[in-house]
Parts: structure tokens; sequence; C-alpha cells
């Protein structure tokens, strides 16, 4: 039995992203008016005080774990702080084109026509990390406390199942699951609110929506993997506060996916890929569609005589509205992208993860207030949600995502329909019913890009598997095997831990994830963690789990078809460092 230290907090934010930064830092502000207006006399009301607040993050500092395109829409930030800029938010560019390139295989146009949702002209090409950095600063002005490299790593519940806090991950343990002489046992840090910000498939939220059921009655959650290069080019390759995005090549009609090239300060730009992680052939490899992206004559006139600089992949929620889980219970509040705030239609989630967060800071306020925690009182948040722009911004495009499941065209005549009827579905059904990624994949033998490499892959040793794959020359000057670009991640681990991915049953992977998927792990991860080796003792391939190069995007918890990979939190600050990503 180990001995934990309890800290009280009054309030605990887990994930120190734009979303419960945002929020800690508005709480401070509302109490502070709350209870000016108390003294004051203009408002009947408990005064609150002084509360103590937490900010736990996995990361070695705020900003190491960020990642995003990223276009910033500043209507939230604006809210929380109107003069964000004359304080110094580090925003690199202001976006002053916009371009939607239809890409074929050799060929391609410019669209005369740029979609309104991906118009971005006025809004804020940032590093995302930069701005969390700086928002971590503010929220240590105002007396906010941050810790880094602390992962929680656990809910705590009392007996009525209300959330009483968070556990944090234990330090100094081998991997063999021994004490080191520098063990630590993790902390009970108790909170009269905690509020789960983790990012997409949080490891809490996700626990916490099992236990308290709250996905029932929601479509189930669909993923998207996001994987981004920095790039410094040669002046006058790309303009800065350009932003263009693609369609078309290399994704086929079947499976969701898009390119973006925006243009920063100093001629670096920021270019990346999405594939939808609803994709139903086993052999796609996300990462290996982002450098098939950059092979094409468009993308690499762009990157001709340039040099990656950074690294980094990350899974959004892209289901959106339908999708959202009940936001509260007794305790607990979601936030951000962990509670499928992001807007996929316009690939933008920041400004609603911020909204999300201040939203749930005043109703915060409203609990201290009443001096009441319960869903009774944590419900208003939902209404909140309801009654503010999000839900105009949000459920406008609640059929967008979910209708790419019946393929390109479909999609986008339906994406008009929607535009037109304000979200509409397809044939004016009022919701476009979608299945979870995992359960779209379709069997080996179904596979058009198998080509008899049947527990191959993309993986450092056996990267030329698939047919689809073997015109990217990976030459290390405009496209990269995996492992190169985990490097350029940044990403360190202790190895001397036990295994942060826990695979439940690995003879599923010797056999029927051999023969039915080929192994898609080795794929769909996007930093080469998961490679399929042969056993001499047992005359077979088996799973080896490099987890060190892991980057956190959670794909392999999403994107397993047998559901059984979970991703828990490592050893704190252990990680990417995604610093100016
Ligand atoms: Fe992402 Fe899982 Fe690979 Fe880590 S192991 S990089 S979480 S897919």
């Amino acid at each position: 039995m180990i001995e934990r230290e309890q800290i009280e907090m009054d309030v605990v934010f887990v994930g120190a992203g734009p979303a419960n930064l945002a929020a800690a830092l508005h709480l401070k502000n509302e109490i502070r008016e709350h209870d000016e207006l108390v003294d004051k006399g203009l408002k009947k009301a408990r005064k609150i005080g002084e509360l103590e607040i937490a900010i736990v993050e996995k990361g070695s500092f705020v900003g190491a774990h960020i990642l995003s395109g990223g276009v910033m829409d500043p209507i939230a930030i604006r809210e929380l702080m109107p003069d964000f800029i004359a304080q110094g938010c580090p925003v690199d560019s202001v976006v002053i084109e916009d371009a939607f390139w239809y890409l074929t295989e050799n060929s391609g146009f410019n669209s005369p026509i740029v979609p309104p949702p991906l118009k971005n002209k006025g809004k804020y090409i940032v590093s995302l990390s930069k701005v969390c950095e700086w928002l971590g600063e503010k929220c240590e002005e105002a007396g906010i406390n941050i810790f880094p490299e602390f992962p929680a790593a656990e809910v705590l519940y009392d007996e009525n199942d209300a959330v009483v806090g968070v556990r944090t991950g234990d330090k100094g343990i081998d991997k063999e699951g021994k004490r080191k002489p520098n063990f630590e046992a993790g902390v009970d840090l108790l909170a009269k609110v905690t509020v789960l910000g983790e990012g997409a498939r949080g490891l809490l939220a996700k626990q916490v929506t099992a236990r308290l059921g709250l996905d029932q009655g929601k479509e189930s959650q669909l993923f998207s993997l996001g994987v981004k290069e920095l790039w410094e080019l040669p002046e006058g390759n790309f303009p800065e506060g350009k932003v263009v995005h693609t369609l078309g090549f290399p994704s086929d009609t079947q499976t969701y996916g898009g390119g973006w090239i925006y243009g920063m300060k100093d001629n670096v730009v920021s270019i990346g890929y999405v594939t939808g992680l609803d994709y139903e052939d086993p052999m796609i490899d996300p990462h290996a569609e982002f450098q098939r992206f950059k092979t094409h004559p468009m993308v690499a006139a762009v990157l001709a005589g340039g040099k990656m600089i950074k690294y980094g992949a990350k899974s959004i929620n892209a289901g959106g509205y339908y999708t959202m889980p009940k936001l509260y219970a007794d305790g607990v509040l979601l936030v951000g992208d962990c509670a499928s705030f992001l807007n996929s239609q316009r690939i933008k989630g920041i400004h609603t993860a911020m909204k999300s967060g201040m939203l749930a800071a005043e109703t915060i306020v409203g609990a201290f207030e009443h001096e009441d925690y319960s869903s009774k009182t944590l419900r208003h948040y939902d209404e909140k949600v309801n009654l503010s722009w999000i839900y105009d911004e949000l459920h406008a495009v609640r059929n967008f995502h979910g209708a790419f499941q019946k393929g390109r065209w479909s999609a986008l005549i339906n994406t008009g329909l929607q535009f037109l009827t304000r979200g509409l579905a397809w044939g004016f059904m009022p919701k476009e019913h979608h299945m979870p990624g995992y359960e779209r994949m379709k069997k080996l033998d179904k596979s058009e890009r198998a080509d008899g490499a049947k527990s191959g892959g993309y993986g450092p040793k056996d990267h030329l598997a698939t047919e689809r794959y073997r015109d990217i020359p990976f030459d290390k000057v405009l496209t990269f095997d995996k492992i190169t670009d985990v490097f350029h991640a940044g990403v360190a681990h202790d190895e001397d831990q036990p295994s942060h991915l826990h695979v439940l049953d690995t003879e599923i992977c010797a056999t029927r994830c051999a023969e039915e998927y080929g192994n898609p792990c080795q794929r769909f991860c996007p930093a080469s963690v998961y490679e399929m080796e042969d056993n001499p003792k047992t005359g077979r391939k088996e799973l080896k789990v490099a987890f060190s190069n892991c980057v956190h995007c959670r794909t392999c918890d999403i994107a397993d078809p047998y559901q059984i990979i979970n991703w828990v939190t490592p050893e704190g600050g252990g990680g990417p460092n995604y610093k100016g990503m």
C-alpha cells in the first residue's frame, strides 16, 4: 500500500492546453469581479475570496505537448483579454490571403472560390505551443499554481461517484515495475471541482465517460490524425500570411483527408496533412499519406530548397456536436477537444476550446457562490454552451464529418446542402449517423493496397510493404521516414519505466490481427512505436513496442480494430517537445 500525500485545492484543471488556461485565467477574473460587486453592494451574493487553483500538466513545460496547425480565430481570446496583442500574445502572422487547391495525382488547380469555412483573412497564424506558454505565464502572474511534469493518472471519486480530484502518476518505477531510489508516490489532489481539458482522447475524460456513462445517447466519437512539419524555406517560396488548404491527392475518395500550408514569419511554413481515422483500408498509413502529399508537384515546389526543422502528430476530435459527451457530472466538467468542441469543417478548435473553458469558469463561480459542486449547479455549463456562439457554430456543421463516411463526392454535395440549410443532412434528414473508425476498418482481403504483404507495414525495416507508398523516395530532403521525423519531435522518455502503452492481449497481435488486418498499428502510429518482429523461438512475428518514440497522439488508443491498446500517462515530463510548433 503506497502512502500518498493529499493536497486540498478548490479547483484542479487537468491539462495546460488553451481550454484550461483560458478557463483558469477567466475564473480568477470572474471571481475578482464577483467579489468587487459584492463589496460595493451591487450584487447580493456570498463573497468567494481567494481560491486555490492548480493546473497539472504532463509535459515538462506549458506548451511542450501542444500542437496545432494552427490558425487561431481570435474571437475567444479577445473575450478573455481584449488587448491580447498589446499584452504580448505571441501571434506569428496575420492571414492576408486564402487559397484552396484541388490536387489530382500529377496536377491540380487553385480554385477560384475558397469555401467560406476555409476563409481565414484577418485571423492569426500561431504556434499554439507558444501561445499556451504565454497564457501559462499570465496564469502564474494571476496566482494560479501550474505543475508541469505532473501527469494526472486517475480520477478520484467519493462513495456516490462524485469526482473529488485526481491522482498524479508515481515517479521512479523501473521497467520491471519495481521502485527505483528516486521513487516518489503520486499525490492525491483533492478539489471541489475538477476540470478535464486533456485534448483529444484524454485519459481521464475516457475514464470518467466510461464510468459515469457521459456518452450515453450520443453518437460515437470520430477522430482524425494531423501530421505536421515546420519547414524553413528560401526567401520568396511562400509568402507570410498566406493560408492554403487542399483537397484530393493523396487521399482516395473513400478516405477523409486534406492538407494545409501556412506561411509564417521568417520564411517558415507550417505544412501538414489530416487523415480521418475512420478510413476503411487497413494498409493506409497517415504519416506516409503526408509524405506523399509533399511529393505533389504544387506542394514540392513550395518546399523546394527548404529544410524540415520540426515534426509532430496529434489526433483531433472530428465528430462535432452529435458526439459531444455530457459535459458535466458531480464535481467535474469537460472542456476543449476532449469534450468534442472542435469545428471539423473549419479545422479549428482553439477558439471553441478557449470559449468552453471560459463558460466552465463562469459555471464554477456560480458553484462557489452557492457552495454546491454537484450536477445541480454544474449543469449550467451545458446551458451556457447551448446559449453561446459555440452552439451556433457547431450545430450548423453537426453533420459535416459523418457525411464523409459515404465518400468524398457525396459528402461535398452534402456539405453544400448543409451550408444552405444550416446543417441538415443528405436528403434533409435531421441526423447523419456514423460509425466509430475502428469498426469501419475492413479486413485485409478487402484492401486494395495489401499487395500480398500481409503482415508487412510501414515500419523502420519494412516500410515499402505497400504498393501505394513505394513511390515515396524517403530521401530525407523532401520526404522523411518516421524515425527521422520522430527525432525532429524532440521526443524523450526515460527508458527505464514501464511502457505506457498497454496492449491487453499480444496473442491477438500475433494471430488474429496479423491475419485479419496485417497489424495496422505499424502504419497508423506516426512514430514507429509498433513493429512486428520475428521471434526465432516461436517462429512467428510478435509485437515489439518502442514506447520511447511515442509522441502522445493517442491514435493507437483510438484506431486499433480490437480496442486492446490503452494509452496511459508515462512518467511526468516524458513525451515530445513541441516548443515553437
Ligand atoms: Fe501515437 Fe500511440 Fe504511436 Fe504514441 S504509440 S505515437 S500515442 S499511435
